[in-house]
């Protein structure tokens, strides 16, 4: 603990941010199918709990949460913003209004840490012009960078009030009581577990205001150890929530009106929580028990590893209509040698045998992966190695970055790092490459019926937009009441970055 250098400011204030905030919306009802054994939503149980939540203090002060990198990271700036608007904090919609101001943020490459500094830079300018108008800004630092830098970030920028790893956001109101006596604070420990416990579940009108697709996270952290990555430090050892309480939380969303889950997790597909039975359940055992909850239309999941694409997830691909037909499975090289030395375990005929598993089981299913090229010591051949795996797969999507040595990873130790000039010309290379495919890849939705989730209006008026099963932004004509229906539409025009169709029928569950 440091501290707080400079006086005392006057309270906190708060506001929340996050763009995808949304009006509420009533959920739909839908009829349960004969002979499932349907999951219930209790909802005596959970307008008690909304109660609860909704007497909390009201205060004038305003919170703004700023999300980067992962969905890890979007999922735990909703649960920060739950838990102080529990403590009477209500949201901001600008920084100028906001009294505290969260940021959580992300450090898995030199970039993206980067950026918080200059961001943090600003805030600093901004906070000095408050306090010489007698009012003050508090601001936190959350996420990876918290937790990979710890009081190091209290040092590097004296405006920062209070520094929060992952694992302790339930810790987050406590922690900011204490800087408002004048402390500066670190908190970075590891207590998963707790953190999950100590959370709050947001009110029905907090699910209803962030719209019809939510994220839950089902499992943190990570043993895997790439050569590349810092994430095995920043999130901690792989930990699994258990079965109840994440079916809890599905039905909770589902009664609220969200029609789409995707479990998330740094390994989600190593998930083995423990079932009401103390039994290690996987993934698919979750999708199968989600697919019988009441209300839920579409199930996805990410970010998986290739190594633990069980054939029982690949099954559950053939077996559960309401899995969608898509999948992120990041591969990052094509090259055995690479790889190897990326310490990914696998190789890529591996990878390949994975995916022509998965298309046996769900002939449709789309793929989606992560690239890294100018990992230290790759070769032109390795890198054609690369592009030959892409050509193999056929992607519907893709991520790929240049490599950006980490501190305290093993790669970043390596002295055949390959110079920026050469990343930039692999980049653009592979970039060209998977920009084809998924072009190619939008083209041939053209005149196919897809099942359509509506999420929000459109860009013109009398649009509606949402999302097929394969990612795809696409829009409609129709009305706001269309909100938050699964719905067959007929495509008939692929953009570069979306479809255009037309409505067709409705698609939910009997
Ligand atoms: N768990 C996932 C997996 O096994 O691939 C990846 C999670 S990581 C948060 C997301 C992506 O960031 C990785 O798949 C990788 O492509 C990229 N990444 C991670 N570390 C990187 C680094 N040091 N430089 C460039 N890209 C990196
Ligand atoms: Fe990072 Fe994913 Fe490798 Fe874990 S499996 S170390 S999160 S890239």
């Amino acid at each position: 603990m440091l501290e707080r250098s400079g006086p005392p400011g006057p309270p906190l204030r708060i506001s929340s941010c996050s763009s995808w905030l949304r009006g509420e919306e009533e959920p739909q009802r839908h009829e349960e199918h004969q002979g499932l054994n349907r999951e219930k939503p209790k909802i005596s149980e959970l307008l008690e709990k909304d109660a609860a939540q909704q007497a909390a203090p009201k205060n004038s002060r305003k919170l703004l949460v700023k999300s980067y990198g992962c969905q890890m990271n979007v999922y735990d700036s909703a649960r920060m913003s739950d838990l102080l608007e529990g403590e009477g904090y209500s949201e901001a919609a600008r920084e100028e209004d906001a009294d505290l101001v969260v940021l959580n943020t992300c450090h898995i490459r030199e970039r993206a840490s980067e950026k918080i500094y200059s961001e943090l830079g600003r805030l600093a300018l901004m906070k000095r012009e408050r306090r010489e108008a007698g009012r003050d800004l508090t601001i936190v630092v959350a996420g990876c960078v918290a937790q990979a830098e710890g009081e190091l970030v209290l040092r590097r920028q004296s405006a920062v009030d209070l520094v929060i790893g992952p694992q302790s956001l339930q810790r987050l109101p406590q922690l900011l009581r204490r800087t408002e006596q004048g402390e500066r604070v670190a908190d970075t420990d590891f207590a998963v577990e707790e953190k999950f416990a100590g959370l709050p579940q947001p009110t029905r009108a907090q699910i209803a205001a962030r719209g019809v697709s939510a994220f839950v996270t089902v499992q943190e952290g990570c043993d895997k150890f790439c050569a590349f990555c810092v994430v095995p430090y920043t999130r901690g050892a792989e930990v699994s929530r258990g079965v109840k309480e994440i079916i809890s939380e599905a039905r909770r969303l589902a009664l609220s009106g969200v029609r789409e889950i995707t479990l998330i997790g740094q390994n989600v597909n190593a998930y083995r929580g423990e079932d009401e039975h103390g039994r290690a359940a996987s993934l698919e055992d979750l999708f199968e028990r989600l697919s019988a909850i009441e209300g839920l239309e579409r199930l996805r999941y990410t970010t998986s590893h290739p190594v633990d694409m069980t054939q029982g997830l690949i099954d559950a691909h053939a077996s559960l209509p309401k899995l969608a037909p898509f999948l992120h499975l990041p591969v990052q090289s094509g090259s055995d040698r690479v790889l190897r030395e990326m310490n990914r375990r696998h190789d890529a005929a591996f990878y390949l045998d994975i995916v022509a598993r998965l298309r046996r089981a769900r002939p449709d299913i789309a793929l989606s992966s992560d690239f890294i090229v100018g990992f230290p010591g790759e070769t032109d051949r390795d890198f054609e190695d690369t592009l030959a795996l892409i050509r193999a797969v056929d992607f519907a999507s893709t991520f790929s970055f240049k490599y950006s040595p980490r501190p305290g990873t093993p790669g970043a130790e390596r002295e055949d790092q390959i110079d920026e000039e050469t990343k930039r010309v692999r980049l653009a290379a592979l970039q060209a490459l998977v920009e084809e495919q998924r072009q190619a890849f939008n083209a041939a939705t053209l005149g196919r019926r897809l099942p359509i989730l509506f999420e929000k209006p459109g860009r013109h008026e009398g649009q509606i937009a949402g999302k097929s099963p394969y990612m795809q932004a696409v829009h409609a004509e129709g009305d706001a009441s269309l909100i938050g229906r699964l719905l067959e539409v007929e495509i008939v025009a692929a953009g570069a970055n979306s479809l255009a169709g037309t409505i067709v029928s409705a698609m939910e569950s009997a």
